[in-house]
This record gives structure tokens, C-alpha cells and sequence, in this order.
């Protein structure tokens, strides 16, 4: 499928920057991740559920050029399925 075949909605995300359109990084800073574990019998140990904190900020970078498109991470996570 090529691109240019359907049109492009509006709410598509592009970066100012370079036109990217297609690769973009989301990184977390400050992450805790917490994972609960059940031992065994056995004393070997099964992860029951893992929770992660991000006590840090989350930005949004360019997959091409890496800038900071962090102005857009709140319209990403919406588009996020
Ligand atoms: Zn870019």
C-alpha cells in the first residue's frame, strides 16, 4: 500500500521538522517498574503482575531527524490504539 493511495486525514501527525511521518520514538524518563511475584513450591518464582511508574516526563521524538516533538505527545497517546 502506498501512501499517496488514501488521503491523509488531518489529525495525522508529521514533523515539522523533516516531514516525517512514519517513525517516531516515545521515551519515558524516571521509570519504576514494579512486578509482583508469586514463589513456587519449588522455589522458583512466577511474575503475577507488573506495574510501571513514570515519575519522569515522556517525550516525543522524530524517528528521522530525533526532534523534540514532545508538543505533540498529548495527541499521540490520544491516537494510540
Ligand atoms: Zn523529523
Amino acid at each position: 500500500m502506498q501512501p499517496n493511495d488514501l488521503p491523509s486525514p488531518a489529525n495525522r501527525l508529521i514533523c515539522p521538522h523533516c516531514g516525517n511521518e512514519h517513525d517516531f520514538y516515545e521515551i519515558a524518563e524516571d521509570v519504576v517498574i514494579t512486578t509482583h511475584y508469586i514463589q513456587n513450591q519449588d522455589g522458583s518464582f512466577t511474575p503475577e503482575d507488573d506495574d510501571t511508574q513514570v515519575l519522569g516526563g515522556i517525550k516525543l521524538l522524530c524517528g528521522q531527524c530525533q526532534g523534540d516533538l514532545s508538543e505533540f505527545h498529548q495527541r499521540f497517546t490520544e491516537m494510540l490504539f
